[in-house]
């Protein structure tokens, strides 16, 4: 029965609202100006006149976005260890792929920018963002917050667009139309690592509402 109890206490918790008030929010769609009330866990608070929509309260946020982030660093390191493509062609030709070395070898035939941004926007960019969550979300859960957070939390949102994990995926399925004519394409560990880090990466991100971190950082500060 205790169980049971806390468990019900637990789901309807709204997170904590900073001092003062009241708070506002504005709607993305129609403009329309509305207090900002807490809403419980697992719920969202919508537009009353396009019900868009404002923002949610998701269970076990600061939980879920750390262990997403942090699994994510993980395959990330997978990522680098094992092939990404094994390639087989005519002539006893054998290579392995992976994204360190797709950016170098870009780098070196002569399309340097291809090969930076290869490397800014698959490797970079989701390491900074994985561990800038874990950072940001990791002391919120223990009500601190860690130094710097507010500005590591600022970066993240403007950051959050340049992460192209899952548009370099595709265009990795893409250009396996063309490799395979001319070559056997296996997949390699790295891709599988790859596939799930994308999931990972849009899970972490997912997992809190940019409201509810504010607020959080504003109440631990406080
Ligand atoms: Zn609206």
């Amino acid at each position: 029965m205790i169980k049971s109890f806390s468990r019900t206490r637990r789901a309807l918790y709204p997170w904590p609202k900073p001092p003062g008030g009241p708070h506002y929010s504005v709607c993305h769609f129609c403009d329309t100006l509305h207090e900002a009330t807490p809403v419980p866990e697992g719920t969202a608070a919508r537009c009353k006149c396009c019900d868009a929509v404002l923002y949610q309260n998701r269970h076990a946020s600061l939980v879920r976005a750390t262990a997403f982030s942090l699994t994510s660093l993980i395959l990330m390191v997978i990522v680098h260890y094992f092939p990404f493509l094994i390639m087989d062609a005519d002539g006893g030709f054998h290579g392995n792929l992976n994204l360190t070395s797709a950016s170098g070898a870009l780098i070196r035939e002569g399309s340097p920018i291809l090969g930076i941004a290869l490397a800014v926007f698959t490797i970079i960019a989701p390491i900074g963002m994985a561990s800038g969550l874990i950072y940001v979300c990791g002391p919120l859960m223990f009500g601190r917050v860690a130094p710097g957070a507010v500005r590591v939390a600022k970066w993240l949102n403007k950051t959050e667009p340049w992460n192209m994990v899952e548009v370099f995926l595709l265009g990795v399925l893409v250009s396996l139309l063309k490799l395979a004519k001319v070559a056997e394409v296996h997949f390699g560990m790295g891709f599988w690592a790859f596939a799930a880090l994308m999931f990972c990466m849009a899970a972490a991100i997912a997992s809190i509402d940019r409201n509810e971190l504010w607020d959080r950082l504003e109440v631990a500060k406080a």
